[in-house]
């Protein structure tokens, strides 16, 4: 064989060879197959961001920075507060304000009817607590599946009844890493946030221009969002939180 043949057999041989692995497919595919691209980036920080008490701040402050951001949070609803003390400082979140809020992707959880503190009262008024105010946001939105406790109170007795009516609930303890967001300055947040490691759950109240320790300002809440934003943290609901 002289050097042009062996060349030819040899360029031969790899062409069947590369081509052979694709050879049963060839007859399906028109055009080879683009990889699909990878996977954005995960971060490892997740923020669970929740919106106690149902407050009408939470919609007219929050909801245009949580779009701005895609971040999720799951509003826990009082639903005998419902719609209540319209142009107050104490206005809750309307039924349309919540339909709104689950279309647009957030979290609707119970936070109970009347948001009595679950440890003073007996069985059946707990059992009203968690049955009426599942059935009265039923009635606005599918699928309410998680419970927040008032004051972040129950034990073991009241953790097994909540859970004959809901999927999950947050209280303090089985997610001590809770913070409620007050009044704090900005720097403060970013070092009580940061201390709570990769995971941590921030509660916010009212949203306005006021001091207290369950009150936020508008303008330290953007703050923070944006701060959140900037160190990465996934920010999402407690359902997404929990795989659901
Ligand atoms: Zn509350």
């Amino acid at each position: 064989m002289n050097k042009i043949s062996v060349f030819i057999v040899a360029l031969l041989i790899i062409s069947i060879l590369s081509i052979y692995p694709t050879l049963p497919f060839s007859a399906f595919a028109k055009k080879p197959q683009k990889p699909p691209p990878p996977p954005p980036p995960i971060s490892k920080k997740i923020c669970v961001l929740f919106f106690d008490d149902g407050f009408q701040n939470s919609y007219t402050v929050a909801l245009p920075i949580l779009l701005k951001y895609n971040f999720g949070a799951t509003f826990g609803i009082i639903t005998s507060l419902i719609g209540m003390d319209q142009n107050t400082l104490w206005a809750r979140l309307t039924s349309t304000q919540i339909r709104d809020l689950s279309n647009k992707g957030f979290e609707i959880a119970s936070h109970s009817v009347t948001h009595t503190d679950l440890l003073l009262l007996d069985h059946t008024q707990r059992m009203y607590e968690l049955t009426e105010s599942n059935k009265v946001l039923q009635a606005l939105i599918t699928n309410v599946l998680d419970f927040i406790a008032p004051y972040s109170h129950t034990n073991s007795v009241i953790d097994a009844e909540i859970l004959s009516v809901y999927q999950a609930y947050r209280s303090w303890d089985n997610y001590p890493n809770t913070i409620f967001v007050g009044s704090e300055t900005l720097n403060t947040f970013k070092k009580e946030v940061s201390a709570k490691g990769n995971m941590v759950f921030l509660g916010y109240h009212q949203l306005r221009d006021a001091v207290g320790d369950y009150i936020t300002s508008p303008t330290l809440f953007t703050q923070e969002m944006k701060w959140l934003y900037s160190q990465k943290y996934q920010v999402i609901s407690f359902l997404k939180y929990r795989g659901k």
